[in-house]
């Protein structure tokens, strides 16, 4: 590699992190081409009609704070290529049996409906959302000291806490311990283990200063304006290659991976020493997902109305259920009742059904075990009817995919890993593995640009951007 080369860099695989190193790459003046398996880019952001004509599902991702936050993504002129956030009018509703708990935009207006533990909830929040660009930007940024070690003193020793017991030492109310649990468990960790308070955090932190949108249309439109805008740059994507060994890529200066290990180790065989093959090998995948994707006649029949208003829908009861549900998961156990996460995003966007504005689109997924083949419509459907009597009748298609299924779709989620490889405190930071330059292998022309590497799962192409920084610093100066 290095001599007769067709390219400056090839990016095998087009999620949000290949194409945002691709992006990168393509910036600095450098020939990229995109190599991805499917038919159509965008890895987790990929939309389709998959229930009835005209309805518009996300496949994966739906919810965008780390998208609009991402300080990578901020910096592209994607809006100009066709992509639109949109805001519902409440980022969230945590659905408890007897009512809505609501997290608004607002600080304010989230610590008034939380009651007695309003001011908890303010002290909790308060000093990092003042100052949640210089959190987000350690959190996303390249890794290292800390530029703002006060604030990320701050922010961390929260952080660093189990989620159930910073839930359960800071507030009094079933409310607000629920509100809490709820977005730490979308790391799908064990709400007891070290450092799952962090999710909470975050995803507090991202609704009270950015929001939860949606993209216009579907994530989709975000894979689009991204491979738009690499176009616009001169750079090539190729769909329908799946890369299978070293010799299905053209020569090349850099390669970039939007792959995890186990797929990495298999493509590239012996171009990595043992050494590292050994580390990458020990590589810990997580807890898999099962997902619905719903066409409705009518809007879901919530009975607290304020649940109409919220984009994501948190369906899990107490703090005490969802905690329960995370640990049978990590026991091997299916969740009963399962945590269920779900969005509607036609309520807000009607580009995602036909023109006659009466049909909605649903998105509901819970975790389960890793690699299960086990289906969850019922149990998922009881919990939604349990919190909208009579969602069942509004149903008019549905499609569903296992935890398995999921890695057939995208081999990057092995055994239903959304997050590309567990996110608990010994992969969080060394994913892969530990080494000054994560991006990096031991082969100076190989690199890894996936959510396997820092800061992990989500559509935010931070990995990717950071990826493609270390391979213009190693071969482009
Ligand atoms: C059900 C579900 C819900 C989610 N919800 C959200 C959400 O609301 N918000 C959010 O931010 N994130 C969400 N995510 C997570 C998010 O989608 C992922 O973290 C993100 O897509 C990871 O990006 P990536 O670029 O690392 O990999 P991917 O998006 O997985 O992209 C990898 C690409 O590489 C291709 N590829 C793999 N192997 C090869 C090969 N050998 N040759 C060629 N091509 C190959 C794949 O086809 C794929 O297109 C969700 C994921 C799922 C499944």
């Amino acid at each position: 590699m290095g001599e007769a080369t067709q390219y400056d860099a090839v990016i095998v695989g087009s999620g949000p992190n290949g194409l945002a190193a691709a992006v990168t790459l393509a910036r600095a003046g450098r020939s990229v081409l995109v190599l991805e398996g499917k038919e159509t880019v965008g890895g987790g952001m990929r939309t389709l009609e998959y229930t009835l004509p005209g309805y518009r599902h996300d496949v994966c991702s739906a919810v965008h704070p780390l998208g609009v936050g991402s300080p990578f993504f901020r910096d592209l002129p994607l809006h100009e290529h066709g992509l639109e956030w949109v805001f519902p009018d409440y980022p969230l509703a945590h659905l408890l049996d007897d009512r809505a708990v609501l997290l608004h935009r607002s600080l304010d207006e989230t610590a008034a409906g939380l009651g007695s533990d309003g001011a908890a909830y303010r002290r909790l929040l308060a000093p990092i959302v003042d100052d949640w660009r210089g959190i987000l930007e350690q959190f996303l940024g390249p890794l290292g000291l800390p530029r703002r070690p006060f604030l990320m003193a701050r922010f961390g020793l929260r952080a660093i806490q189990p989620a159930a017991m910073l839930a359960n030492r800071t507030f009094d109310t079933p409310e607000a311990r629920a509100l809490f649990a709820g977005m730490a468990a979308h790391i799908t960790i064990p709400l007891n283990q070290v450092t799952t308070a962090a999710g909470g955090l975050m995803l507090a932190l991202l609704a009270h200063a950015i929001g939860w949108p949606f993209a216009r249309g579907g994530s989709q439109s975000i894979a689009d304006a991204l491979a738009a805008y690499l176009r616009s740059l001169g750079g090539e994507i190729q769909t329908g290659v799946w890369v299978q060994s070293m010799a299905d890529i053209p020569p090349a200066r850099a390669v970039l991976f939007d792959v995890t290990p186990r797929q990495l180790l298999d493509i590239v065989g012996d171009a990595l020493p043992g050494g590292y093959r050994n580390r990458l090998e020990g590589y810990r995948y997580g807890q898999g997902v099962f997902k619905i994707d719903w066409a409705l006649s009518e809007p879901v029949p919530w009975r607290d109305p304020a649940a109409r208003r919220a984009g994501t829908l948190h369906i899990g009861g107490t703090l005490a259920e969802i905690a329960a549900g995370e640990r049978a998961i990590w026991q091997g156990r299916l969740p009963d009742p399962p945590f269920v996460l779900f969005a509607q995003p036609s309520i807000f966007d009607p580009a995602r059904v036909p023109g006659d504005g009466k049909g909605h689109t649903a998105w509901g997924y819970c975790h389960v075990p890793h690699g299960s083949t086990a289906d969850m419509t019922a149990a998922i459907e009881r919990q939604i009817e349990r919190h909208a009597p009579g969602f069942g009748d509004c149903i008019i298609g549905r499609h569903t995919i296992t935890a398995a299924e999921y890695e057939t779709y995208n081999p990057n989620y092995i055994g239903g890993d959304i997050n590309g490889g567990v996110q608990d405190w010994r992969q969080l930071f060394t994913r892969p593995v530990a080494r000054l330059n994560p991006y990096t292998t031991p082969n100076p022309h190989l690199f890894l640009c996936s959510s396997a590497t820092p800061p992990g799962g989500g559509v935010h192409g931070m990995c990717g951007y950071h990826a493609a920084r270390a391979a213009l610093d190693r071969h482009f100066r």
